[in-house]
């Protein structure tokens, strides 16, 4: 009997510590120093550009794709004789489906949005995935679906930014405001969704030892690392109280860490959890920790961000921490007593220390560090339009483009900060344009 129950419980192991080894196996290039993000609307991969181009000639979603060798921009559809008029036939375009994220990881691109069906009058939210070159655009889930619109969008407005989709050991982790759950004080709550890429399974992130509906917003601050998704939820009245969790993808347990609920903004590098908190009154500069999860042991970094310390508290409130899978980015709006926008980048050992602003062709744009695939970025928002040459107002054409400089995330390490433009999608959306060129003068 006792050789019976310890084979039966060798055999429980060893599968359990399969199918743990066979995800993190087969989604290797997921990690967050591999992913690419889509900053602003494009995404750089190795070979071009992917773009998503806003309600442009009646189209929710126009997907496009910009060869780096070629130097041609193409819509993501393959098929020949296809006008890219938002119809059925098209993969790149659509009049129904409105995108909300877009990401690529294993060679797919993924797109989260909502559809609307003429129908039955419903909106559904969905998780999308097509070929790298548009190619077998197809539905993974429907995740939500509502028949009353009206409310729809209200607490979008009113709540905080989501964060991106992410792709991470083959789920998708889809923030998105639920509106089968209100929130305290909303129409919804922003809720997550985690979705099984291998079936299309989703299910809502679990609470552990809190209502969802008893908070304010939900949850907030995604950032994933090895098996494991950290979030963090803020409770209702202790503003400045936020709990820290991780879920385990693999197993679907979900663990409270123990930091100091001051925490105010986080990333995890090799299980130790980087954070800074809100000052308290007897406080004049950002506490800054290391957490190590494994033991339980904390560090107090405070004196590293010595140089971004004003002596005043309100310093915290634009400052974050960002991570590229291998170095810490602290982002202040002060430094050596100067204010503006300051990066301080660290490796784990907090060995190298690199300090660097935006680029001078980007400080007259509205723009924050971004990190994708081995590059730091920083993007700006362009708006062009046909101006002088439209006769009448309703003639004027306004599109949105994007402008970005970028550093390998190395070269910064390095000392070597060269900023060079990424792209400069002004050019990319005449040539997209082609025929329909003459519009845009
Ligand atoms: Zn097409």
């Amino acid at each position: 009997m006792r050789k019976l129950l310890s084979a039966i419980l060798c055999g429980t192991i060893i599968l359990g510590m399969s199918g743990c080894s066979d995800r993190s196996e087969k989604y290797q290039d997921c990690e967050p120093g591999n992913r690419y993000i889509m900053l602003d609307g494009v995404m750089e991969t190795e070979n071009g550009y992917y773009a998503r181009r806003r309600n442009h000639m009646g189209n929710m979603l126009e997907l496009c794709y910009y060869d780096k060798e070629s130097e041609k921009a193409i819509y993501l559809c393959s098929k020949p004789e296809c006008s890219h008029d938002g119809g059925e036939f098209c993969t790149a375009t659509d009049k129904d489906i409105e995108p909300d994220h877009i990401t690529m990881s294993d060679g797919y691109v993924y797109i989260s949005g909502t559809e609307y069906s003429k129908a039955d009058e419903t909106l559904s939210w969905k998780l999308y995935r097509a070929n790298s070159d548009g190619t077998e655009f197809t539905e993974v889930c429907t995740y939500q679906k509502q028949k009353n619109l009206e409310n729809v969008g209200r607490a979008v407005t009113s709540t905080y930014y989501m964060d991106d989709l992410i792709i991470h050991r083959g789920y998708a982790i889809v923030p998105f405001y639920d509106y089968e759950n209100p929130s305290l004080m909303y129409d919804c709550v922003a809720n997550t969704m985690i979705i099984d890429l291998e079936n299309g399974q989703c299910k809502r992130l679990p609470a552990l030892d809190y209502d969802i509906t008893k908070l304010e917003h939900g949850q907030l601050g995604y950032y994933v690392e090895g098996d494991y998704l950290y979030y963090y939820i803020e409770p209702p009245t202790y503003i400045n109280t936020r709990h820290l969790y991780r879920y385990n993808l693999v197993t679907g347990e979900t663990e409270r860490i123990e930091t100091n609920t001051r925490l105010w903004s986080f990333v995890v590098l090799n299980d130790v959890v980087y954070y800074i908190t809100v000052p308290t009154e007897e406080q004049n500069y950002i506490p800054f920790y290391a957490y190590d999860i494994a033991t339980g042991e904390e560090k107090d970094l405070s004196a590293k961000l010595s140089p971004y310390n004003s002596g005043e508290r309100e310093p915290h409130l634009n400052s974050n921490l960002v991570c590229d899978g291998k170095y810490v980015y602290f982002m202040s709006p002060f430094y050596n007593g100067k204010w503006g926008q300051f990066y301080f980048m660290m490796s784990e050992d907090m060995e190298t220390q690199v300090h660097f602003e935006a680029p001078k062709e980007m400080q007259d744009y509205y723009t924050e560090l971004k990190l994708s695939n081995g590059k730091a970025y920083f993007v700006g928002e362009v708006t062009i339009s046909n101006g002088d040459a439209a006769e009448t107002i309703e003639d004027i054409i306004w599109i949105t483009s994007s402008i970005a400089y970028s550093c390998p995330v190395e070269d910064i390490a390095a000392g070597n900060i060269e900023w060079t433009l990424a792209y400069d999608f002004t050019e990319f959306e005449m040539s997209l344009l082609g025929e329909r060129a003459d519009e845009i003068i």
